[in-house]
């Protein structure tokens, strides 16, 4: 028997106890004639002594030949500590080592492996093992245990099957680039890993599964933007015989269960937005609520001067920065400066001071009197003390950047409390989506969501207008789920297909087999797909996910443990069917 106790496990109660204990060295303390040793494992640490007194000498010479991070056993009489630890679980007790057994040496760690330790991202991803033994990594990974296990009881109560889908697959379009498997039975031919499970658990819908989800890995061949990974985890849901109103309501059970176990907060409000108000309003489909600084729109009040910037843009729009009169000249350079870089992309700022008693004082003064820039403050709902700020373009790009200049003003007010919770439903996505490189429209969703009825007429005069079946769930301004209603009929799958430019043969070649399951009998059917790494960073109170994620990827998609990806050598390659070029 390797151990009785736990390095985390005992306290007063156990005093006079002979125990055994096995971990990892964390700390050693030498006083000459007294050692002293933490000792460390998953559950804790316990304090050992090794004193010359009351041990052998020879176990205190043992003593000091460990080093940091060796893996021991010891056997020994737990004590009473003579000055207690209140803030450590076993601070009432030490050991007092009567056995030592190194079960195996090890080399300094490149870094402490304490909860601030000195090692850099890089190392740290490098060695990834001993990164994992520091409390904060291994909390992580406990925690996302914990809200996996609450995701699945909550899914099995409510009737939920889990089911494994295969992943290696034919593509399954999310709107990225597909990760390819050579198959070496087939010469030439190739194997995509899911971006999703979306057709297979369409297919369990029409294999009467009713209610199916998966704790699931899915892989994007995306450019890596920040703190995303190519390979990641989905809470994947599917039921049928449902409308939308049906997978809402289980999921805001799902997400109501997950903020009450976990954070103990009761969420009163679960509002919904539909997208076109989300944009008007936000500038964006996932807003953070949790603060206000509502776009104002200005054009019918700041188009009819002379100022020609506000009178050429399709746009023109603002928000009211609370307290924001007081910003100095530099501030509000600075601010300006901030909406010009490259990932912004805004030409300029205008700015309006909302004076405390009661006047304007703004850049376009030249332009616009106090009548006029009252009007914007009314529109802004700008109070006396308020800054507004103004940009203006062509709509869409000036939604993104004044969305992107209120999350900035809204971290550096510190609105964004992560301790507060604030869900969004938003619903009624376009099912089209215009893209500018391929000039072709593309699925908003993906290509099996299912339009609204009622605008299906609009698929050949207005196809930007056709409004879908989804919806996403916001959380603090990240959108943390997203599904639809699926077409279940081969008709409007067709129509589909069509609209988004595959030819009959193509659609054939590429879902011929979820077109045919549809010929026999699918339900009407819908889900949901929740990002789990997303969801479990949220919930504990931090935004990266890498942190939540054992052995993740870094920006470039590389695994800098195991170093991948690598090349292989000629004889596989050649087994494979690959002939590179190089
Ligand atoms: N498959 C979708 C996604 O990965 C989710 C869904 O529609 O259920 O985003």
């Amino acid at each position: 028997m390797y151990r009785s106790h736990s390095c985390g496990e005992l306290r007063a109660t156990d005093i006079n106890t002979e125990v055994t204990l096995a971990g990892w060295v964390q700390r050693i303390k030498d006083l000459g004639s007294l050692n002293w040793v933490v000792i460390r494992d998953r559950y804790g640490i316990t304090q050992l002594v090794f004193d010359e007194g009351r041990s052998a000498k020879e176990l205190l010479e043992n003593s000091k030949k460990l080093g940091r991070e060796f893996v021991i056993q010891i056997k020994g009489t737990v004590i009473e500590r003579e000055s207690k630890n209140p803030n450590m679980p076993t601070g009432d007790i030490e050991v007092l080592v009567s056995g030592l057994t190194i079960l195996n040496e090890a080399q300094t760690p490149p870094f402490t492996i304490e909860d601030e330790t000195d090692g850099g991202e890089d190392i740290r991803m490098k060695y990834r093992y001993l990164d994992i033994r520091r409390n904060p990594v291994k909390n992580n990974l406990m925690f996302r245990h914990k809200v996996g296990m609450l995701v699945r009881n909550y899914l099995s109560t409510n009737d939920f099957i889990e089911v494994e889908t295969p992943y290696l697959i034919k593509s399954t379009p999310e709107g990225a680039r597909d990760f390819v498997v050579p198959s070496r039975m087939n010469e030439g031919q190739f194997y995509a890993l899911p971006q999703s499970p979306q057709t297979f658990k369409q297919l369990l819908m029409v294999g009467g599964m009713d209610k199916y989800f998966q704790i699931v890995k899915c892989f994007r061949d995306e450019d890596l933007r920040a703190d995303r990974q190519p390979e990641f985890t989905q809470i994947d849901c599917e039921m049928a015989f449902v409308e939308q109103e049906d997978i809402l309501h289980i999921f805001e059970g799902l997400t109501r269960h997950l903020l009450s176990e976990i954070k103990g907060v009761d969420i009163a409000d679960f509002p919904r937005m539909t997208y076109d108000e989300a944009m008007k309003t936000y500038g964006n489909d996932k807003p953070d609520i949790r603060f206000g600084m509502k776009f104002g729109e200005l054009n019918e009040v700041a188009q009819h001067k002379d100022f020609k910037v506000f009178n050429d843009a399709e746009l023109v729009v603002g928000i009211a920065v609370p307290n924001g009169s007081s910003y100095t000249r530099k501030e509000i350079d600075k601010l300006i400066d901030w909406v010009k870089r490259p990932q912004v992309g805004a030409l300029g700022m205008v700015y309006v001071k909302c004076n405390e008693d009661g006047t304007y004082k703004s850049s376009v003064d030249k332009f616009y009197d106090q009548e006029d820039l009252a009007k914007w403050a009314e529109v802004t709902g700008a109070n006396p003390g308020d800054l507004i700020c103004v940009l203006s373009g062509s709509t869409n790009k000036v939604r993104a950047q004044l969305s992107a200049l209120r999350m900035e003003l809204a971290e550096r007010l510190g609105l964004r409390n992560p301790e507060e919770f604030a869900p969004l439903w938003v619903v009624d996505f376009p099912l089209l989506e215009w893209d500018e490189d391929t000039e072709r429209y593309h699925a908003m969703h993906h290509p099996f969501t299912s339009p609204k009825p009622e605008d299906i007429a609009l698929l050949d005069t207005k196809p930007g207008d056709v409004r879908a079946n989804a919806y996403d769930l916001v959380l603090n301004g990240n959108e943390i789920g997203g599904g639809s209603i699926r077409i279940h009929d081969k008709a409007t799958q067709a129509l589909m297909f069509d609209h988004l430019g595959f030819t009959p043969e193509e659609a054939k070649a590429q879902f011929g087999f979820l077109m045919d399951a549809f010929e026999y009998g699918a339900p009407p059917h819908g889900g949901i797909a929740f990002g789990f790494d997303r969801l479990v960073s949220i919930l504990g109170g931090q935004e990266t996910i890498r942190d939540f994620i054992a052995f993740p990827k870094n920006n470039s998609g590389r695994d800098v443990m195991i170093d991948a990806p690598a090349i292989i050598d000629k004889e596989q390659l050649k087994e494979l069917h690959i002939k590179l070029d190089l």
